[in-house]
């Protein structure tokens, strides 16, 4: 017996969200993170929809809208993508402009995390920061490992063996849960690099607070961003194919340079001044489908691969997953079944919302490779508000957004 119901490993946005929708249901889970909150993640910092959803479902975008009227987070209402040859198209992300919560948001990883980390917190989860994972606690079972009974963890000094019925990875792209089972092989054709800079003093941003997407010919397979943030601040990132990155050998920090001396964006630089230095990160695409449970575990977020491959969007990705092994571990409990083939349940309800869109954001990030194709859309939108209307629909609305991927779309706008 063990006095925790699951160990989650890991309080980024996927681990204190499946923390603390398992406190609340009853559930006793012990959250486990190497850092100490408030800490710092590197990301490009832009929320979307998927993540107000859960924030909502969590209660805490009260505390979101709290946080935007002292100036520390942005509501964003659109994305504004711009092509190879510098046609630009604004997007909304909805028609519904007097909504009283913006459908999006951009908000320093600093803050959001330790808000989500909150409300693990608000909870009653039992939690322990500082609290390094080596490895976990495996049955032996002839010579393949078994099931997960647990995790090896430093804390307070100690090197403490915590045993647990479910043992949930939730600790990124760089999991040890991943590494203990095996399954860390990388593999760059599914796989991103990135780099983050702040800055103060960009100008020329979208009255609505537009999140940008550049398609730039320097950087393509791969795109620039800007993101305006609170307090005149802007997250400026770059991100590409690691596969693409060693075929080419680009050296992304010099790319990120040439990118904002760059003649369609320098004068936005003017007056702008970096704050801190360029970091990068891996980021773990959701285009190659990762096993997500096992015997006695589960995983989540960036652990379980569910970046989205077009557009980087990992953190909406992951507290959805944390939900839904909340959801599997109430379940396992309850039937007091933990073994593999009742937790495939988790992996089949996550693919079943996220799936689809994952296999559509592949799609699409593989038309980005047609640089002509992808500038003619961007031209022509920008000269047809129908056309834009009809891109916007697609954020709104699953079902229109596979248009995007079908051959027919691109023949109408190729004759419109
Ligand atoms: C450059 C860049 C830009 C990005 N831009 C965006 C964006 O604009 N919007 C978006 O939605 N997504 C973006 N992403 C992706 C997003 O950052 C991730 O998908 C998201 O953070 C995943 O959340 P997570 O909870 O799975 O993991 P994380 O946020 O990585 O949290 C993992 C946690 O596990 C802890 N941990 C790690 N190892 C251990 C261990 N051994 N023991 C205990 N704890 C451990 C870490 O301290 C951390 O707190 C970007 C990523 C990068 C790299």
């Amino acid at each position: 017996m063990s006095q925790y119901d699951a160990i989650i490993v890991g309080a980024g946005p996927g681990g204190a969200t499946a923390a603390a929708f398992m406190a609340r249901a009853g559930l006793r889970p012990l959250l486990l993170d190497k850092d100490t909150f408030p800490r710092d993640k590197i990301c490009g910092d832009a929320i979307s929809g998927k993540s107000v959803d859960v924030m909502k479902r969590l209660g805490m975008i009260e505390a979101m809208v709290e946080a935007e009227g002292r100036d520390e987070t942005i509501g964003s209402w659109g994305v504004t993508f711009s092509g190879p040859y510098g046609d630009e198209v604004a997007i909304p992300f909805t028609k519904m402009l007097d909504q009283p919560v913006a459908p999006g948001f951009v908000m320093d990883r600093v803050r959001f995390d330790n808000l989500v980390f909150a409300q693990a917190v608000e909870a009653g989860a039992e939690i322990w920061q500082n609290a390094t994972v080596k490895g976990l606690i495996m049955e032996e079972n002839g010579t393949s490992p078994g099931r997960v009974l647990g995790v090896e963890v430093q804390h307070e000094g100690e090197t403490k063996h915590i045993h647990a019925p479910l043992t949930i990875g939730a600790d990124g792209p760089y999991s040890v849960v991943l590494r203990s089972l095996g399954m860390d092989q990388l593999d760059e054709k599914h796989y991103c690099a990135g780099l983050r800079s702040y800055w103060r003093g960009v100008t020329g941003f979208h009255e609505r607070n537009h999140v940008e997407i550049h398609f730039v010919d320097e950087a393509i397979p791969g795109y620039f961003w800007i993101f305006p943030m609170a307090d005149g601040m802007a997250n400026v990132g770059v991100g590409m194919l690691s596969s693409v990155i060693k075929k080419k050998d680009i050296k992304l920090k010099p790319l990120l340079q040439l990118l904002v001396d760059h003649p369609r964006f320098r004068h936005r630089f003017t007056d702008a001044e970096m704050v801190g230095k360029i970091q990068g990160w891996g980021l773990p695409l959701g285009s190659k489908p990762r096993t997500m449970h096992g015997d006695g575990w589960l995983l989540l977020g960036d652990a379980a691969s569910l970046v989205d491959p077009f557009t980087g969007e990992g953190i909406g990705n992951a507290m959805v997953s944390g939900e839904k092994a909340a959801e599997w571990a109430g379940y396992a409990k309850s039937f007091n079944d933990y073994s593999a083939a009742h937790l495939k349940g988790y992996e089949d309800a996550v693919l079943d919302y996220l799936g689809d869109e994952l296999k559509l954001s592949h799609a699409m990030q593989r038309l980005g490779n047609w640089k002509w194709l992808l500038n003619t859309v961007v031209a022509k939108a920008s000269r047809s508000p129908e056309l834009a209307d009809a891109i916007s629909a697609m954020f709104d609305d699953e079902s229109q957004r596979k248009k995007l991927i079908s051959p027919l779309f691109y023949l109408r706008v190729l004759a419109a």
